[in-house]
C-alpha cells in the first residue's frame, strides 16, 4: 500500500497556511522532500506550459513553491517541458502563462531543444518498441512531475501518467521521426490521416492548429505532409465535423502510455521521482489545445506521493465523488450527479492506463489517503 499526501482546495481559516500555495508547502514538507533529492542535484520540474490560449495550467505560484522548496534543500531545479509547437513559440507561450524564471525563481528550459529533436532512442516494451525521450529529462538524475488534472479527448483522464508518458518523450526523432515519437502512442501501423470530404466543411481548423504546417487545401483537397507529421492528432480533435480521423485503438493508447511512463522511468534510480497533482480548474480539454473551457468538477485539492499509479488511482478516486459543474460541458452533456464525468465527457476507458501502470510494476492501486489540514 502506498502513501497519498492530500490537501483540500477549501479554505476555512483565513491564513497562509490554510491557502493552497501554503497547504503545497505542507505538503512537501511531509513526504520529506529530503528523501529524494540532494544539495546540488539537478532536478527537473517537469509542467505543461499550456497553449496561447489554454490558462488553465499548474499555476507559476505552486511551482514557486516546489522550486523554493528544492533549493532551501540545496538542489538545483529547472523548469520543464517537451516541443508541443515550434519551440521558440512555446517559450513564448510559457512566458506568455506566467512561467518564466523570474516568476518561478529556476530556468525554464525545452526538455528536447528548439527543435523538439534532441532526445535519446530508449528500448521500450512490446508496443513501442523503442521511444525518443527528451535528452534532458535522461540525463536529469531526479524529477518532481508536476500535473495537472483534467479530461482528454484520447486518454479520457489526463494526469501524471500522460504527463510523462506523452510529455518526455519528444514528437520526432532525427532518424525514424514521429514513429519512434508520441505519434507511436496515438496511432497504430503508418496513422496515416484519413480525409472525409462529404463531411469537411472547409472551415480550415485543423490547417491552423498544425503545428508543423504540414496541412494544405489545394484545390479544397485535403492534403497533409506524411513524412513531416507528428501524429499528435490535434487537427483530427479540432474538426467540427468529425471529417478527420487519426486511425487509433483506445487499449492500445491507453497500454502505450503506461509502457511509454516505465522507460521513461527506466532513466531514473529508485526514489527519484516524486509526483504532484493538482485537482483545480478540472477542465474538459487537454492543456495543449488553443482554449481552456470552464472546469467540469469543482477544485479539489493536490495529491502528492512518490507512487505514480496509487496517486493516479486516488485522484481519480476523488473525481468520481465530485458532481458535474452547471453552466459547463458537463450540464451541456446532461451528465447527472453520481455519473462518471469523465467517462461520460469523453467515452474512452481511461482506467486501462492506471490498470496498466500497475500491471507492468509502476506501483500499486492500493493506498492510503493521508490529508493534512
Ligand atoms: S497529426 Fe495533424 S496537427 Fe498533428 S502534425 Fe499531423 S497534420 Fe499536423
Ligand atoms: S477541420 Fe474538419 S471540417 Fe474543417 S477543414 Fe479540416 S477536415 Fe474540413
Amino acid at each position: 500500500m502506498s502513501l497519498v499526501y492530500f490537501a483540500s482546495a477549501r479554505v476555512t481559516k483565513w491564513k497562509f497556511d490554510d491557502s493552497m500555495p501554503g497547504k503545497l508547502e505542507r505538503l512537501l514538507d511531509e513526504i520529506n522532500l529530503s528523501r529524494y533529492f540532494e544539495r546540488n542535484e539537478w532536478v527537473a520540474v517537469k509542467t505543461h506550459f499550456g497553449s496561447e490560449g489554454a490558462h488553465r495550467i499548474v499555476r507559476p505560484t505552486f511551482i514557486r513553491k516546489i522550486v523554493d522548496k528544492l533549493k532551501y534543500l540545496g538542489a538545483k531545479p529547472f523548469v520543464t517541458d517537451t516541443v508541443r509547437i515550434k519551440g521558440l513559440d512555446y517559450l513564448e507561450v510559457a512566458n506568455q502563462n506566467g512561467i518564466n524564471h523570474l516568476s518561478v525563481g529556476a530556468p525554464v528550459v525545452l526538455a528536447d531543444g528548439l527543435y523538439g529533436n534532441d532526445n535519446i532512442l530508449v528500448r521500450a516494451g512490446e508496443i513501442l518498441g523503442e521511444i525518443a525521450i527528451a535528452t534532458l529529462i535522461y540525463d536529469v538524475p531526479a524529477m518532481v512531475v508536476c500535473s495537472h488534472v483534467k479530461g482528454h479527448i484520447n486518454a479520457g483522464y489526463a494526469g501524471a501518467i500522460k504527463n510523462i508518458a506523452m510529455g518526455a518523450v519528444s514528437g520526432s526523432h532525427r532518424q525514424c521521426g514521429w514513429k519512434c515519437g508520441r505519434g507511436s502512442m496515438h496511432t497504430i501501423g503508418e496513422g496515416e490521416l484519413v480525409w472525409d470530404e462529404e463531411k469537411c466543411t472547409l472551415c480550415f481548423q485543423c490547417k491552423e492548429i498544425c503545428p508543423l504546417d504540414c496541412i494544405d487545401f489545394k484545390e479544397n483537397k485535403f492534403t497533409f505532409d506524411n513524412e513531416k507529421c507528428w501524429r499528435c492528432g490535434r487537427c483530427s480533435r479540432v474538426c467540427p465535423e468529425g471529417g478527420l480521423i487519426l486511425p487509433g485503438d483506445d487499449e492500445y493508447f491507453m497500454k502505450s502510455l503506461a509502457e511509454a511512463v516505465a522507460t521513461v522511468l527506466t532513466t531514473f534510480k529508485k526514489n527519484k521521482a516524486i509526483y504532484i497533482n493538482f485537482l483545480t480548474e478540472i477542465q474538459p480539454e487537454c492543456d495543449c489545445m488553443p482554449a481552456a473551457d470552464v472546469p467540469v468538477i469543482q477544485d479539489i485539492g493536490i495529491l502528492v506521493s512518490d507512487d505514480i499509479v496509487a496517486i493516479e488511482q486516488a485522484s481519480v478516486d476523488m473525481l468520481l465523488k465530485e458532481n458535474p459543474l452547471p453552466s459547463s460541458l458537463a450540464a451541456d452533456e446532461k451528465i447527472s450527479p453520481g455519473e462518471d464525468i469523465i467517462l461520460s465527457l469523453h467515452k474512452r476507458p481511461y482506467n486501462i492506463q492506471i490498470e496498466e501502470a500497475e500491471r507492468i510494476g509502476l506501483g500499486t492501486r492500493k493506498y492510503k489517503l493521508r490529508e493534512i489540514k
